[in-house]
Protein backbone atom coordinates (compact mmCIF):
# COMPACT_ATOMS: atom_id res chain seq x y z
CA UNK A 1 0.00 0.00 0.00
CA UNK A 2 1.24 3.45 -0.85
CA UNK A 3 2.08 5.08 2.07
CA UNK A 4 0.16 8.55 2.75
CA UNK A 5 2.54 11.45 2.92
CA UNK A 6 1.73 14.68 4.71
CA UNK A 7 2.69 18.33 3.47
CA UNK A 8 5.92 18.90 5.20
CA UNK A 9 5.68 22.69 4.45
CA UNK A 10 2.45 22.94 6.46
CA UNK A 11 3.90 20.56 9.44
CA UNK A 12 5.02 22.70 12.59
CA UNK A 13 8.32 21.04 12.82
CA UNK A 14 11.03 22.61 15.66
CA UNK A 15 14.16 20.94 14.87
CA UNK A 16 16.62 22.98 17.68
CA UNK A 17 15.98 23.45 20.96
CA UNK A 18 18.15 22.84 24.31
CA UNK A 19 17.59 21.39 27.91
CA UNK A 20 19.56 21.00 30.78
CA UNK A 21 21.90 18.07 29.75
CA UNK A 22 23.75 21.19 27.80
CA UNK A 23 23.20 25.10 28.53
CA UNK A 24 18.93 24.80 28.33
CA UNK A 25 16.91 25.38 32.15
CA UNK A 26 14.35 22.66 31.50
CA UNK A 27 14.84 19.02 31.90
CA UNK A 28 14.70 16.87 28.31
CA UNK A 29 10.40 15.77 29.27
CA UNK A 30 9.71 19.29 29.73
CA UNK A 31 11.08 20.88 27.05
CA UNK A 32 9.26 17.95 25.41
CA UNK A 33 5.85 18.83 26.84
CA UNK A 34 6.49 22.57 26.22
CA UNK A 35 6.76 21.82 22.53
CA UNK A 36 3.89 19.79 22.28
CA UNK A 37 1.57 22.23 24.24
CA UNK A 38 2.88 25.12 21.71
CA UNK A 39 1.82 23.02 19.21
CA UNK A 40 4.67 21.55 18.18
CA UNK A 41 4.35 18.56 15.58
CA UNK A 42 7.63 17.01 14.41
CA UNK A 43 10.61 18.15 17.18
CA UNK A 44 14.28 17.29 17.67
CA UNK A 45 16.57 18.36 20.84
CA UNK A 46 19.69 19.31 19.61
CA UNK A 47 21.74 19.55 23.02
CA UNK A 48 25.55 21.53 22.31
CA UNK A 49 28.01 18.37 21.69
CA UNK A 50 26.12 16.17 24.03
CA UNK A 51 23.56 12.68 23.65
CA UNK A 52 22.48 12.16 26.80
CA UNK A 53 19.22 13.68 27.12
CA UNK A 54 17.69 12.13 23.80
CA UNK A 55 16.26 8.63 25.01
CA UNK A 56 14.37 11.01 27.74
CA UNK A 57 13.21 13.25 24.99
CA UNK A 58 12.41 10.25 22.39
CA UNK A 59 10.38 8.34 25.46
CA UNK A 60 8.03 11.93 26.94
CA UNK A 61 7.58 12.64 22.84
CA UNK A 62 6.13 9.07 22.41
CA UNK A 63 4.27 9.31 25.54
CA UNK A 64 2.60 12.70 23.79
CA UNK A 65 2.25 11.20 20.26
CA UNK A 66 4.85 13.83 18.81
CA UNK A 67 7.24 13.19 16.26
CA UNK A 68 10.94 12.71 17.16
CA UNK A 69 14.03 12.86 15.72
CA UNK A 70 17.00 12.52 17.94
CA UNK A 71 19.32 15.83 17.40
CA UNK A 72 22.81 17.26 18.10
CA UNK A 73 24.32 20.89 17.93
CA UNK A 74 27.99 20.16 17.30
CA UNK A 75 30.90 22.70 18.29
CA UNK A 76 32.93 23.31 15.20
CA UNK A 77 35.65 25.55 14.44
CA UNK A 78 36.48 26.69 10.93
CA UNK A 79 38.81 29.38 9.84
CA UNK A 80 39.07 30.62 13.55
CA UNK A 81 35.39 30.85 14.00
CA UNK A 82 33.09 29.06 15.82
CA UNK A 83 30.19 27.53 13.93
CA UNK A 84 27.58 25.16 14.64
CA UNK A 85 26.58 22.26 13.03
CA UNK A 86 23.19 20.59 13.60
CA UNK A 87 23.05 16.85 13.41
CA UNK A 88 19.37 15.55 12.83
CA UNK A 89 17.86 12.18 12.42
CA UNK A 90 21.14 10.73 14.45
CA UNK A 91 21.63 7.24 15.70
CA UNK A 92 22.32 8.24 19.06
CA UNK A 93 24.24 4.98 19.75
CA UNK A 94 26.69 5.62 16.50
CA UNK A 95 30.06 5.04 18.43
CA UNK A 96 32.06 7.26 15.80
CA UNK A 97 29.25 9.92 16.64
CA UNK A 98 29.81 9.27 20.57
CA UNK A 99 33.77 9.48 20.45
CA UNK A 100 33.53 12.42 18.66
CA UNK A 101 31.30 14.23 20.43
CA UNK A 102 33.61 13.07 23.92
CA UNK A 103 36.34 14.83 22.66
CA UNK A 104 34.77 18.11 21.52
CA UNK A 105 33.31 18.77 24.69
CA UNK A 106 36.41 17.40 26.54
CA UNK A 107 38.53 20.87 27.11
CA UNK A 108 34.83 22.58 28.62
CA UNK A 109 35.96 22.92 32.08
CA UNK A 110 39.76 23.85 31.79
CA UNK A 111 38.32 26.46 29.33
CA UNK A 112 35.77 27.06 32.06
CA UNK A 113 38.74 27.90 34.54
CA UNK A 114 40.42 29.84 32.15
CA UNK A 115 37.69 32.20 31.50
CA UNK A 116 37.22 32.23 35.36
CA UNK A 117 40.47 33.15 35.82
CA UNK A 118 40.45 35.76 33.13
CA UNK A 119 37.22 37.27 35.06
CA UNK A 120 39.09 37.07 38.12
CA UNK A 121 41.54 39.72 36.45
CA UNK A 122 38.83 42.45 36.39
CA UNK A 123 37.25 41.69 39.76
CA UNK A 124 34.59 39.18 39.32
CA UNK A 125 35.81 36.28 41.75
CA UNK A 126 35.03 32.49 41.92
CA UNK A 127 32.70 32.79 38.44
CA UNK A 128 33.78 29.04 37.89
CA UNK A 129 32.13 27.94 41.38
CA UNK A 130 29.11 30.58 40.70
CA UNK A 131 28.41 29.46 36.71
CA UNK A 132 29.14 25.58 38.22
CA UNK A 133 25.60 26.61 40.09
CA UNK A 134 23.73 26.66 37.05
CA UNK A 135 25.10 23.63 35.30
CA UNK A 136 22.81 20.48 35.64
CA UNK A 137 25.40 17.92 33.49
CA UNK A 138 29.00 18.36 34.39
CA UNK A 139 30.63 17.40 31.31
CA UNK A 140 29.28 20.15 29.96
CA UNK A 141 29.42 23.79 31.37
CA UNK A 142 28.96 26.59 28.93
CA UNK A 143 29.62 30.21 28.57
CA UNK A 144 25.66 30.67 29.02
CA UNK A 145 26.19 29.09 32.53
CA UNK A 146 28.48 32.24 33.80
CA UNK A 147 26.29 34.43 32.00
CA UNK A 148 23.31 33.60 34.18
CA UNK A 149 25.62 33.59 37.56
CA UNK A 150 26.58 37.14 36.27
CA UNK A 151 23.33 38.22 35.70
CA UNK A 152 21.83 36.48 39.19
CA UNK A 153 24.74 38.35 41.26
CA UNK A 154 23.83 41.61 39.32
CA UNK A 155 26.78 42.10 37.51
CA UNK A 156 24.72 42.47 34.10
CA UNK A 157 20.78 42.61 33.61
CA UNK A 158 20.38 40.28 31.14
CA UNK A 159 22.72 37.91 29.70
CA UNK A 160 23.16 39.54 25.85
CA UNK A 161 24.76 41.86 27.90
CA UNK A 162 26.98 39.45 30.24
CA UNK A 163 27.94 38.22 26.55
CA UNK A 164 28.64 41.73 24.79
CA UNK A 165 30.45 42.91 28.34
CA UNK A 166 32.36 39.52 29.08
CA UNK A 167 32.39 36.64 27.12
CA UNK A 168 32.73 37.50 23.62
CA UNK A 169 36.28 38.27 21.65
CA UNK A 170 38.72 40.16 23.30
CA UNK A 171 36.83 40.89 26.35
CA UNK A 172 38.23 39.41 29.61
CA UNK A 173 36.12 36.66 29.96
CA UNK A 174 36.94 34.90 26.35
CA UNK A 175 38.80 32.25 26.29
CA UNK A 176 39.69 30.80 22.47
CA UNK A 177 38.74 27.38 22.19
CA UNK A 178 39.57 25.12 19.24
CA UNK A 179 36.14 22.22 18.83
CA UNK A 180 35.91 20.12 16.24
CA UNK A 181 36.92 20.17 12.36
CA UNK A 182 34.18 21.13 9.96
CA UNK A 183 34.78 17.63 8.21
CA UNK A 184 35.13 15.60 11.22
CA UNK A 185 31.80 16.85 12.81
CA UNK A 186 29.51 16.18 9.52
CA UNK A 187 31.55 13.00 8.77
CA UNK A 188 30.31 11.40 12.74
CA UNK A 189 26.68 13.18 11.96
CA UNK A 190 26.68 10.91 8.58
CA UNK A 191 28.38 8.00 10.07
CA UNK A 192 25.26 8.21 12.55
CA UNK A 193 22.76 8.00 9.69
CA UNK A 194 22.13 11.97 10.33
CA UNK A 195 21.51 15.18 8.16
CA UNK A 196 24.11 17.67 8.75
CA UNK A 197 22.48 21.19 8.82
CA UNK A 198 24.27 24.81 9.06
CA UNK A 199 22.95 26.32 12.09
CA UNK A 200 21.89 29.79 12.84
CA UNK A 201 24.01 31.37 9.70
CA UNK A 202 23.31 34.87 9.66
CA UNK A 203 25.00 34.81 13.08
CA UNK A 204 28.72 34.12 11.67
CA UNK A 205 28.93 37.42 10.37
CA UNK A 206 30.30 35.89 7.02
CA UNK A 207 31.30 38.11 4.07
CA UNK A 208 30.52 37.00 0.69
CA UNK A 209 33.78 35.55 -0.05
CA UNK A 210 33.75 33.46 2.81
CA UNK A 211 30.32 32.61 2.79
CA UNK A 212 31.07 30.82 -0.79
CA UNK A 213 34.09 29.21 1.05
CA UNK A 214 31.87 27.96 3.75
CA UNK A 215 29.11 26.24 2.06
CA UNK A 216 31.51 25.07 -0.51
CA UNK A 217 33.25 23.13 1.75
CA UNK A 218 30.27 22.44 4.00
CA UNK A 219 28.29 20.49 0.70
CA UNK A 220 31.87 19.19 -0.48
CA UNK A 221 32.40 17.47 3.60
CA UNK A 222 28.69 15.83 2.73
CA UNK A 223 26.48 19.02 4.91
CA UNK A 224 23.24 18.46 3.32
CA UNK A 225 20.69 21.65 4.46
CA UNK A 226 21.11 24.67 6.04
CA UNK A 227 18.96 26.51 9.23
CA UNK A 228 17.29 29.13 7.03
CA UNK A 229 14.05 30.25 9.79
CA UNK A 230 15.33 30.25 13.11
CA UNK A 231 14.51 33.03 15.94
CA UNK A 232 17.78 35.37 15.39
CA UNK A 233 16.74 35.51 11.39
CA UNK A 234 14.86 38.46 10.07
CA UNK A 235 12.89 38.25 6.79
CA UNK A 236 16.01 39.09 4.77
CA UNK A 237 18.10 36.73 5.92
CA UNK A 238 15.40 34.08 5.58
CA UNK A 239 15.12 34.99 1.53
CA UNK A 240 19.09 35.20 1.67
CA UNK A 241 19.70 31.88 3.24
CA UNK A 242 16.89 30.46 1.23
CA UNK A 243 18.96 31.24 -2.09
CA UNK A 244 21.68 30.09 -0.63
CA UNK A 245 20.21 26.44 -0.36
CA UNK A 246 19.02 26.61 -4.02
CA UNK A 247 22.98 27.70 -5.21
CA UNK A 248 24.60 25.14 -3.02
CA UNK A 249 21.69 22.40 -3.40
CA UNK A 250 21.05 21.92 0.31
CA UNK A 251 17.58 21.52 2.01
CA UNK A 252 16.32 23.57 4.74
CA UNK A 253 15.70 23.15 8.44
CA UNK A 254 13.32 25.07 10.95
CA UNK A 255 14.42 25.46 14.49
CA UNK A 256 13.18 28.08 17.52
CA UNK A 257 17.25 27.32 19.03
CA UNK A 258 14.58 27.74 22.34
CA UNK A 259 16.53 27.74 25.98
CA UNK A 260 14.87 28.73 28.49
CA UNK A 261 11.73 31.33 29.08
CA UNK A 262 14.00 34.42 29.30
CA UNK A 263 16.80 34.47 27.36
CA UNK A 264 15.97 36.24 25.22
CA UNK A 265 12.04 34.60 24.70
CA UNK A 266 12.18 32.55 21.98
CA UNK A 267 8.77 30.11 22.30
CA UNK A 268 8.96 26.70 20.93
CA UNK A 269 7.36 26.24 17.24
CA UNK A 270 6.63 29.76 16.80
CA UNK A 271 9.13 30.85 14.07
CA UNK A 272 8.01 31.80 10.62
CA UNK A 273 7.36 28.91 7.59
CA UNK A 274 9.93 27.32 5.55
CA UNK A 275 9.70 29.60 2.63
CA UNK A 276 8.08 27.34 -0.60
CA UNK A 277 11.32 27.87 -2.76
CA UNK A 278 12.99 25.30 -0.75
CA UNK A 279 12.92 21.71 0.50
CA UNK A 280 12.33 20.87 4.24
CA UNK A 281 15.41 18.88 5.48
CA UNK A 282 12.27 16.50 7.12
CA UNK A 283 10.51 15.71 4.20
CA UNK A 284 11.50 12.16 4.12
CA UNK A 285 10.75 11.61 8.37
CA UNK A 286 7.01 12.23 8.16
CA UNK A 287 5.35 9.36 6.03
CA UNK A 288 2.98 7.70 8.62
P1 LIG B 1 29.72 27.94 24.40
O1 LIG B 1 29.38 26.67 23.67
O2 LIG B 1 30.18 27.68 25.81
O3 LIG B 1 30.69 28.80 23.65
O4 LIG B 1 28.37 28.76 24.56
C1 LIG B 1 27.63 29.10 23.41
C2 LIG B 1 26.20 29.46 23.80
O5 LIG B 1 26.16 30.75 24.36
C3 LIG B 1 25.29 29.53 22.60
O6 LIG B 1 24.78 28.27 22.28
C4 LIG B 1 24.18 30.43 23.10
O7 LIG B 1 23.25 29.67 23.84
C5 LIG B 1 24.91 31.36 24.05
N1 LIG B 1 25.20 32.68 23.44
C6 LIG B 1 26.17 32.96 22.54
N2 LIG B 1 26.16 34.28 22.24
C7 LIG B 1 25.17 34.84 22.97
C8 LIG B 1 24.65 36.17 23.12
N3 LIG B 1 25.18 37.20 22.47
N4 LIG B 1 23.61 36.36 23.97
C9 LIG B 1 23.08 35.32 24.67
N5 LIG B 1 23.52 34.04 24.56
C10 LIG B 1 24.54 33.81 23.73
MN1 LIG C 1 23.28 27.44 23.63
MN1 LIG D 1 24.07 27.56 18.24
MN1 LIG E 1 21.37 26.02 19.75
Amino acid sequence: MKARYLDPWKINADLHSHSHRSDGVFAPAQVAQRAHQQGVELWSLTDHDELSGLAEAKSQAQRLGMRFVAGVEVSVTWANQTIHILGLNIDPDNQDLVTGLIQTRSGRTDRAREMSDGLASVGIKNAFEGALRFVRNPHLISRTHFARYLVESGRCSNTSEVFHRYLTEGKPGFVPHRWASLQDAVKWIRAAGGEAVVAHPARYGFNDTESWAFFSEFAEAGGTAVEIVTSNHNRDQVQHYSKVAQQFGLRGSRGSDFHSTEEPHIELGQVAALPDSVVPVWSDWIDE
